[in-house]
Formats: C-alpha cells, structure tokens, sequence
C-alpha cells in the first residue's frame, strides 16, 4: 500500500463524526439503521483504498453513500413493478393486478373495524362466509361457495374432507405439476387419498374410470392441464361422460379448473379456456378454481358445488387454517361485482388488456418508438400464469437496439420502479399491453433516463 493509500485510511472519519453530521438520516431512519450504515461505508471504502490508487475522498462524499446505502436497504423488497413483458397473468410479478373498485374496498375495510365475522342485524357473531357466498351463487349458479386462500388450499380442503382414507381415481393424462410445488400426487398424499391412476398420459376411456372403481373409492377427480397442451393420439373422458359414471355409482366428481374463467377467452381471439359455468352445467359436485388467474381478482379459491360437500368443508379442521382474509374477501367481492354488473371488461385490468385493441397498441408502440428513436415489432403477448399454454394475442412491440441487450435489461432492472422487459436477439423489446395505463407516463420518464 502506498503511503498516500496510508494517509487516507488515517484520515477517514470516525463513525461518531458521520454520525453527528447526520442528523436528517437519524430523523428518517433512526440511529441505529444510519449507524450500521455509517460502519458498512467506511468498511467498504477501506476496502477501496488498499485496492485503488487516487481514490477522492470526503466527509461530504460519504455522507452521501450512507444515504444511498441507507435507500437501499429500506426498499422493500416486494415493491411495484412495470411489466413490460407481454406476460398478462405473470405468476412471477404477481399475477393479475387488481381492479380500481378492489382497491377502494380493500382500503374500506383496512384502516378500520368491519363486519368481516359480525351479523348486524342481530348484533351477533356472523360469518366470513357469508360476504360472498350469493354472489358467487348468482354468477354461476352453483349451490354453494367457500372462499379460501389459494387454489391449492381448495383441493387440499376438499380432499382431505371428502376423501381422506379413500381412494381417488385420476387419469393419468391429468396428474399434473403447476409450478411452484404444486402436484396432483402429492396433494392427494397430503390429503391422506389414495391416488388411483388410470388410463395412460395421452389416452384415459370411460372405462378406464368404470374399472377403477372399488368400495374405497370416494371421487373422481379432473384436473385441468392448464399449462401444457397434449397434441395428436390423445383422448380424455368428456367432463359430462365423468359425472355420469360417478353418479352412477354414487360418486363425487372434484373438477380443479386452474384458472376458472367466467368470460370466454375464445370470443377474444384466444383458444376456449374452460370455464366455470360449463363445468358446474357439466354436473360436476364441486369446482375449484383460482381468484388471481383469469377471474383478474385477488389470491384466493374458490370453491362451488354442492351444499352438502361445502357445509363439510366449512366444518373441516382445515377450513380455518386456509381461511381468506378480510382484504383478500373485500377484493374478491369488488371484482366479482364486475362481472355481474356486465363491466368486467372494461374495470378488470388483466380483461382490458386481452381485450385492448391491436389499433391501440399499434399507435403506442410507435409513438414510443418515435420517443425513443427506435422501432417497432411485431410480436405477441400471452395470457400466462398457467392458463391457455401456446395461445398467443398479436402485439406491437417497442424495440430498442442495443450491443448488449442483457446490460440494458439489468439496468431497467435498478430503476424505482423497474421495469421488467424481454430480449429478443439484439433488441429489448417493451410490449405496451401490459403496461398499465397510469404507469405509461413514468414508463417514459424511465426510459428517457436511460437511454436519451
Ligand atoms: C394454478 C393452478 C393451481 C394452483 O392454484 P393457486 O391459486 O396458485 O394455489 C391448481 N390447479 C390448477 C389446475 C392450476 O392451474
């Protein structure tokens, strides 16, 4: 180490110096947070000096890096993202945002006290259940509803209620894995059932179902394979061939929808994705589907079907530790309102933006493009979170050329709030139909910094 290099470690400030010149930080942070801050700067910058030569350092320069520091480690490290990826229902940014109506209600009933468990036309003890349950009975018909927390919470509440010690038959064409550890075998060991695989991965019979069918059995499970597709020699039993065999026996069919669309994906240029309606009109006893895919609510599942079966999963041990909350109650109840009120389209945002108009997202690619100095692509957009695998929406892209495009990507990465784009070959390329439309103006400003 030179003597300069020795010379400017001695005369580093003491951590007691910086911190009484940090008097604003103390008030913002506390003392502790500015004091491991100050000790975590000076650390580094010795590091710096027995590294580098001409190092230029001052109190004022590191008071400066404390702040920065300080900044970073109070970001929270779930925060808003602007996705730019053309990726609608993104299960890694959060799948759907919420509607404008879900946020008011979910502030209504945060800040304060609410009827989440009380009756007040008697004044007494009421039940989460019941905010919903009409509506959702009203939306499709079903008999009864129960409101957890996830999807997977639903099909493990139901199994374990309904088919615990018994046995379930599945085909093996359905015995699928979401993502994120969800797997059909290993929900039903969970569950404590007992799964009987039948048929094969590309062709399951009504028979196959016919000949599994033992004392044990207590339902026959469908799962919808929502992010994969099967091509050629397939054959799956028809949902309503499924009920009839199980009622024949006396059975249960237990449909796990996945997504659990109300509107029909197909009147927009995408492939059919089922939806809740056809499969309660199937005669399925219960449906199981998610709140945060295609419904464009919050994370919840939902459960319709039969009285009887969602009286006993009411009552199952299981029910209260997968309860929803009351945030999660008041979004849901916000969203579905849409759909009964016939404007989910226009108020549900993961709907405005499958249904946005190619015209729409032409003119904003370009007239970013024109910003920007750059071009427009033609490219495509996708439904995601494991719903309609390979459908595809056409979009216009922005595409900004760039040497190295992983560089630019990692730096819209550091912005607040950063921006998730995607690369395609030399290109970063922004599809504006996920960019929500009070994120565009600050999209831009971003944008500007970086590359203008
Ligand atoms: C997404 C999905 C699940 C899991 O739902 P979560 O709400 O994420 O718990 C279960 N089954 C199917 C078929 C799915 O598509």
């Amino acid at each position: 180490m030179s003597i300069h290099n020795k010379n400017l470690l001695r005369a580093l400030p003491s951590v007691d110096t910086l911190l009484n010149h940090s008097t604003d930080l103390i008030v913002q942070y506390g003392r502790d947070d500015v004091r491991d801050a100050i000790r975590a700067v000076l650390d580094q910058t010795r590091q710096q000096i027995i590294k580098d030569n001409d190092l230029l350092i001052n109190e004022i320069s590191l008071l400066s890096q404390v702040a920065d520091y300080l900044l970073q480690q109070n970001t929270p490290s779930l925060r808003e993202v602007i996705n730019a990826t053309g990726v609608i229902i993104h299960t890694n940014l959060g799948r759907a945002p919420l509607s404008k109506s879900a946020l008011q209600a979910m502030q209504a009933v945060a800040t304060g006290y609410s009827t989440l468990e009380y009756n007040l036309e008697q004044g007494t003890r009421g039940s989460r259940n019941q905010h919903l349950e009409d509506l959702l009975k009203q939306l499709t018909g079903a008999e009864a509803a129960l409101v957890v927390n996830n999807n997977a919470a639903a099909t493990v509440l139901a199994l374990s209620a309904l088919a615990h010690n018994k046995e379930v038959i599945v085909s093996r064409g359905q015995l699928v894995e979401i993502g994120g550890g969800f797997r059909v075998p290993e929900i039903m060991q969970q569950s404590g059932a007992t799964l009987v695989e039948v048929g094969t991965t590309n062709r399951t019979r009504a028979a196959d179902y016919r000949r599994a069918i033992t004392e044990q059995t207590a339902l026959l499970m469908h799962v919808h394979p929502s992010n994969f597709k099967q091509l050629g020699f397939i054959k799956e039993t028809p949902l309503q061939e499924l009920v009839h065999i199980a009622h024949e026996h006396g059975l249960i069919v237990l449909d796990d929808l996945g997504s659990g669309a109300l509107i029909d994906t197909a009147l927009y240029g995408l492939d059919h994705e089922p939806t809740v309606q056809e499969s309660l009109a199937a005669g399925c006893d219960l449906v199981t589907f998610s709140g945060d895919k295609l419904l464009g609510g919050p994370q919840a599942g939902i459960i319709l079907g039969r009285g009887d079966l969602i009286q006993q999963l009411k009552h199952h041990p299981l029910a209260r530790a997968f309860r929803a909350d009351k945030l999660c109650l008041a979004a849901l109840y916000a969203t579905l309102r849409h759909y009964r009120q016939g404007n989910a389209l226009e108020n549900i945002p993961i709907w405005q933006m499958i249904t946005r108009p190619l015209t729409d997202i032409k003119a904003q690619a370009y007239e970013w493009a024109q910003m920007f100095n750059a071009t427009v692509q033609p490219g495509e957009s996708t439904v995601g979170g494991g719903s309609l695998p390979g459908a595809t929406l056409p979009t216009y892209l922005l595409a900004i050329n760039h040497p190295q495009p992983d560089v630019l990507t990692a730096q819209l990465r550091q912005l607040s709030p950063p921006i998730i784009a995607r690369i395609t070959a030399n290109h970063v390329v922004f599809d504006p139909r996920t960019i929500l439309p009070e994120q565009t103006t600050l999209f831009t400003q971003l944008l500007k910094g970086i590359i203008l």
